[in-house]
C-alpha cells in the first residue's frame, strides 16, 4: 500500500523540521497578539463555494468534496477545508465574536486539502501557517500582516524572499476596472485559448493570472487596477505602504497581482523565494477581505489575513542549502548487564523520565555490549548501567563520549544525569 497520490508522509526527521516551523509560526503569532484558534478539517462545501468563489480554482476544479453520509441529503455536502479563512470567519460568525473587542486576531496552522493535480511543490494535503485579524479597516494592520510574513521567512532562516503588493480595490472601482480589462482582452481575443474566452465571461480578472507563455505579452499591455482605483482604495494602499515604509518593510508593486480568490479586496500580496528556474511558486500569500464577513451572514465587518505554505517552506529551505538542525535525540539509555533483566531497565527509566529526563530503556534481549553499542550509535551522552551493585542502591553511569565511568547513588540519579547533560551542553563550569 501506498499512501495516496499528492500527499506525503513526513518521517522523523521532516516531521521535525515541520514542528520547528509550527513553534515558530505560533511564537510569532502570540507575540503579535494572535490567539491560536482551530476550526475542523472539513466544512459544508457551501461555505467554500460561498466564501472562496464557486468560480474560482480552488472551488471550482480543487475543491476535495467528501462523499459521506447515508442519504442524498448529506452527499456532497462536505468538503475539507482548501484554506483556512472561510472556515475561521465562519466560526467568528457563529460565535459572535464581533462582541469581543476587535479586531479579533487569531491564529491557526495546519493541513489544507485541494484536489489538484500533483507536482513538486503542489500536494493534495498540504501545511498552512495562518492568521487572520477581523474588525479592522487598517491600513496599519495590513501592514503588521505583511510584516510578520516577512519576519516568519527570516527566522525560519529563508533568504531574499520577495513580498509582492497590490490592492485590488474594492466594490466601488472594480467593477469598472473589470469592465474596462474584459474590453481590453475582448480586442485581443484570438489570442486567448477556450479556457480564457470562458474567463473572459466568468472572471477576466484571473486572465492577468494566466501562467500560458502566449498570454504573456497581451497581459504586460492590460491596464492596471492601481490605475483605475477610487480615492479611498488609493488612500488605503497608500497608507499600507507608508506603514510598511514605517516598518522598513521592503517591497515590490506589482499592479498585475490578483489572489485566486473571490473574497478579497483592497490589499493583495504574495510571498517569492528568489527566482530560480522556470515557474516560481508563491511561499504564501494573504489579502484584506471586507466583504466575507457579511457574505456568510455576519453584520458588515473588515478582515485580513494571510496563509503561508509550510511545505514549499521546507523545499525552499532545501534549495538554499540551509541544513535542518539534526532531530532531538534522547540523552540517557538505561541498559543492564543481565540480558533478560528488561524489568529493572524499564523501571529505572520511568523513574527517571518522572523526573523530566529525556530517557530510552533498551528493551530488547541482548548482551550488556550491544546494549552500549546501541546507545553510542544513537548518540546519548550517557548510559545508566543497572547491575548486581543495585542491591546496594548503585548503578553505574558511562558518560559515552568521555569513556569515563563512575558509580552513583539511584536516589542522586536524576539530579546528577541532570548535571551531566548541563556540562555536555554548555562544557564544565
Ligand atoms: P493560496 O491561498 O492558494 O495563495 O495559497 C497560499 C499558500 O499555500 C501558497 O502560497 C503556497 O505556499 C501554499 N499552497 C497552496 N496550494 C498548495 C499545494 N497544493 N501544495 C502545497 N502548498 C500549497
Amino acid at each position: 500500500m501506498q499512501a495516496p497520490r499528492g500527499t506525503r508522509d513526513l518521517l522523523p526527521a521532516e516531521r521535525a523540521a515541520f514542528g520547528r516551523l509550527e513553534r515558530s509560526a505560533l511564537g510569532l503569532a502570540t507575540r503579535y497578539g494572535y490567539q491560536p484558534i482551530e476550526t475542523p478539517l472539513f466544512e459544508q462545501s457551501e461555505l467554500f463555494e460561498r466564501g472562496v468563489g464557486s468560480a474560482t480554482d480552488v472551488v471550482e476544479k480543487e475543491l476535495f468534496r467528501v462523499h459521506a453520509g447515508r442519504g442524498d441529503a448529506e452527499r456532497e455536502r462536505w468538503a475539507l477545508r482548501p484554506e483556512p479563512t472561510a472556515g475561521i470567519v465562519r466560526a467568528y460568525v457563529q460565535h459572535g465574536m464581533q462582541n469581543l473587542p476587535q479586531p479579533v486576531r487569531v491564529t491557526l496552522t495546519g493541513p489544507m486539502f485541494r484536489y489538484d493535480r500533483p507536482q513538486a511543490g503542489r500536494y493534495r494535503q498540504f501545511w498552512q501557517f495562518d492568521v487572520e485579524a477581523i474588525g479592522d479597516a487598517g491600513p496599519g494592520i495590513d501592514a503588521e500582516i505583511v510584516e510578520m510574513g516577512t519576519r516568519f521567512f527570516r527566522d525560519a532562516g529563508l533568504r531574499e524572499v520577495v513580498v509582492r503588493v497590490n490592492s485590488i480595490g474594492d466594490e466601488a472601482c472594480r467593477p469598472a476596472y473589470v469592465d474596462r480589462l474584459r474590453a481590453y482582452f475582448a480586442e485581443n481575443i484570438d489570442s486567448l485559448s477556450t479556457l480564457e474566452r470562458e474567463r473572459l465571461t466568468t472572471s477576466p480578472l484571473r486572465l492577468l493570472d494566466s501562467k500560458e507563455p502566449a498570454m504573456q505579452p497581451l497581459i504586460a499591455g492590460a491596464p492596471t487596477i492601481t490605475e483605475h482605483l477610487c480615492q479611498a482604495c488609493a488612500e488605503h494602499f497608500a497608507g499600507v505602504r507608508a506603514h510598511l515604509d514605517a516598518v522598513g518593510v521592503e517591497y515590490e508593486l506589482e499592479p498585475r497581482l490578483v489572489r485566486g480568490l473571490d473574497y478579497y479586496t483592497r490589499t493583495a500580496f504574495e510571498y517569492f523565494p528568489p527566482v530560480i528556474e522556470g515557474s516560481q511558486q508563491a511561499l504564501g500569500g494573504g489579502g484584506r477581505y471586507d466583504g466575507l464577513v457579511e457574505l456568510l451572514g455576519g453584520r458588515p465587518t473588515p478582515g485580513i489575513g494571510f496563509g503561508l505554505g509550510l511545505d514549499r517552506v521546507v523545499l525552499a529551505l532545501a534549495a538554499q542549502g540551509v541544513e535542518p538542525p539534526p532531530p532531538p535525540r534522547v540523552a540517557v539509555v538505561v541498559v543492564s548487564a543481565d540480558p533478560a533483566d528488561t524489568l529493572t531497565r524499564l523501571r529505572v527509566a520511568t523513574d527517571l523520565r518522572a523526573a523530566g529526563l529525556a530517557v530510552r530503556a533498551d528493551l530488547a534481549q541482548r548482551k550488556l555490549s550491544r546494549q552500549l553499542e546501541g546507545a553510542a550509535r544513537e548518540g546519548a551522552h550517557f548510559a545508566v548501567i543497572c547491575g548486581d551493585e543495585m542491591a546496594n542502591g548503585l548503578v553505574q553511569v558511562k558518560d559515552l563520549e568521555a569513556g569515563t565511568q563512575r558509580p552513583v547513588n539511584v536516589a542522586d540519579l536524576a539530579r546528577e544525569l541532570e548535571r551531566g547533560e548541563a556540562q555536555h551542553r554548555h562544557g564544565p563550569d
